[in-house]
């Protein structure tokens, strides 16, 4: 039998080489930690180097959606457009690689199997398909939208043709020209390539389980003098961002949209919808509060449907029906006009379910759609997909998954107690998803980093949540979820989309204040934590 390969002993492990990977590797050793991150991926890039789909870009505004740890870097990188496309973003994240040196410390084509937690020496064994190591922390970068989620539909694997995933997309592209074309799901991905695939296809039928409201993105190449304004005030443009709800440069107004008349509301949804993107969601202070402010912003939004969609019944079948914002609101190009192309179907699998999937098509109660391909864009196990895949253990041999078993418990989506030195980056019960991800990343891994430091000035060695705080944590993350109307529909924030999984809303809603209890912690000698 061969013995697993070791590959050495570290101060930390990271797992995972997307933007949290890499700024928690840089940061780390610019500490003098000595460090290895283990990417399951051939490349770095995470996100942006799995989904590649036609279309695939941020709705976050480049500007804004790339690091601020290094002024030099934010100043000397050049974003072409107002919302960067994935070989864009791919290659901003290559430039941080090289431009930080940060290759020699990542192991790619490395998948993370367990961590196991030694309590004598205070060390994780982490143990990977290409041997083992060990490290005094063990840090989890390992994406909140990373782990593909595929229905498991009868018959999928007797299907002919091709199968494609939008989290998993085919380095060499795909082409589609001549092909008659499935697309399963209505989320963000598919939201962004179904434009494109109906471009190219012969044919293109749509399965949508849940209309999904979206927004025009009005994508445009960015104005040199708008990003010579922005770069000449980086760090204040940085700072205002950081103090809004979402951690984005989103205009928030104050006023409830119950409270201006219908004609000042309808100018403020339509300045929105023409300016384009996620800054619809703040059109007004209770969006996302008050069902009765909230049809208000639904009936906008459908209204337009109607008047884009020129059949009628296909505009009624795209139209949500839930809360607007409840699941994640998407950004298109030209997504509700597809639906007006000769070639493109829409089949509303809760009338007429996928009962199987034939060798050539799919097979639906009332019909049988012949195909040549089909693209899952079923979106992910978010938020603990990728963390419960592993086989954690903390104290006591006790595993994350079982500790999890009715849904994730952390302190600030930081730590979970009975794991100590394991921080999880964007964990459930911080922001994460719930904000604009880049700051979010670097302001959890700047607080691990001032963490860790806190414990080597002081000679310790260990650091975990404590029980009581994390339970008053999960406590107020549910308490501000119920508070809002985020609970009302089945959306991937409340694990709603994989069948089995626990429902606990998992993000937590508000940057500013979230960043104040981080500091605050950390001030009171990181309270909530036990060190030892
Ligand atoms: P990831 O980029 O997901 O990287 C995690 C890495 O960990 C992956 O490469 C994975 O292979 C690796 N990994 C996981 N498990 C293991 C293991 N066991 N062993 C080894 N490696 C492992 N957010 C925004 O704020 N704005 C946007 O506009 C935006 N657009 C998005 C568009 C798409 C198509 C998707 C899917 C997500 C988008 N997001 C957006 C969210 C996005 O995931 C984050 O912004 C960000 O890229 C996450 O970075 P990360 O490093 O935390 O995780
Ligand atoms: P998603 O939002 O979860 O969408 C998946 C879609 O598949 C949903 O329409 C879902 O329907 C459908 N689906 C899942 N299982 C199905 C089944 N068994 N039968 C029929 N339909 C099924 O996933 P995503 O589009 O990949 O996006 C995930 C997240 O990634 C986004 O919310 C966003 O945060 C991020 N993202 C951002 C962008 C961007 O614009 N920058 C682009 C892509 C992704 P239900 O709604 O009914 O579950």
């Amino acid at each position: 039998m061969t013995q697993p390969r070791t590959l050495g002993d570290f101060d930390a492990v990271v797992v995972g080489a997307g933007f949290a990977g890499l700024y928690a590797l840089h940061r780390l050793r610019t500490m003098g930690l000595s460090v290895r991150v283990f990417e399951a991926g051939s490349g770095i890039g995470g996100t942006w180097f799995w989904n590649r789909y036609p279309g695939a870009r941020c709705d976050i505004e480049s500007l804004e959606y790339s690091y601020q740890f290094s002024d030099e870097l934010q100043q000397e990188w050049g974003w072409s457009e107002r919302y960067a496309t994935q070989p864009e973003i791919l290659r901003y994240l290559e430039h941080i690689a090289h431009r930080f040196d940060l290759r020699r410390d990542i192991e790619l084509s490395t998948r993370v199997l367990s961590a196991h937690f030694d309590e004598a020496t205070a060390r994780w064994t982490v143990a990977t398909d290409r041997g083992s190591c060990t490290a005094s922390f063990c840090v989890m970068a390992a994406g909140c939208l990373s782990s593909t989620n595929t229905p498991r539909i009868p018959g999928l694997d007797r299907f002919a043709g091709p199968t494609y995933h939008t989290g998993r997309w085919p380095h060499e592209g795909v082409d589609f020209t001549g092909q008659r074309v499935a697309v399963i799901g209505t989320g963000s991905s598919a939201i962004q390539s179904i434009p494109l695939i109906a471009e190219e296809a012969a044919r293109l039928t749509v399965f949508q389980r849940t209309p999904n409201y979206s927004i025009p993105a009005h994508n445009q190449p960015l104005d040199p003098e708008v990003v010579k304004r922005v770069k000449a005030g980086y760090a204040g443009f940085r700072r205002e961002n950081a103090q809004r709800p979402f951690g984005a440069s989103f205009p928030q107004n104050e006023l409830s949209a119950l409270q201006v008349d219908e004609a000042e509301r309808a100018r403020e949804y339509e300045e929105r919808w023409q300016r384009g993107g996620l800054g619809f969601f703040t059109s007004f202070s209770d969006l996302i509060v008050d069902r009765d402010a909230n049809r208000t912003a639904a009936d906008f939004v459908r209204g337009k449907i109607r008047e884009i969609v020129r059949d009628a019944a296909v505009a009624e079948k795209l139209s949500p029906k839930q809360v607007i914002g409840c699941k994640r609101l998407c950004v298109d190009t030209g997504y509700y006009e597809t639906f007006n192309r000769p070639n493109v179907t829409l089949v509303d699998v809760n009338e007429d379910p996928i009962e199987e999937i034939l060798p050539h098509g799919l097979r639906t109660k009332q019909a049988v759609h012949e195909v040549d391909c089909i693209v899952f864009a079923t979106g992910f196990d978010a938020m603990t997909g990728s963390l419960l895949a592993m086989d954690i253990r903390g104290k006591g041999g006790r595993s994350l998954r079982e500790k999890w078993a009715e849904g994730p418990r952390t302190y600030l989506g930081l730590g979970t107690a009975g794991f100590p030195n394991l921080f999880l980056i964007t964990g459930p019960g911080s922001p994460s998803v719930l904000s604009n991800m880049v700051p979010s990343i670097e302001q959890h891994v700047d607080w691990i980093a001032g963490c860790i430091a806190h414990l080597r000035s002081r000679g310790l060695r260990s650091v975990e949540a404590t029980r009581a705080a994390e339970e008053a944590w999960v406590a107020h993350v549910n308490e501000v979820a119920d508070g809002t109307l985020f609970p009302t529909c089945n959306s991937w924030y409340l694990g709603a989309n994989v069948p089995g999984k626990p429902r606990v809303f998992m993000p937590y809603l508000g940057f500013p204040p979230y960043v104040e209890k981080c500091n605050e912690v950390a001030a009171k000698d990181y309270e909530g934590f036990a060190l030892s």
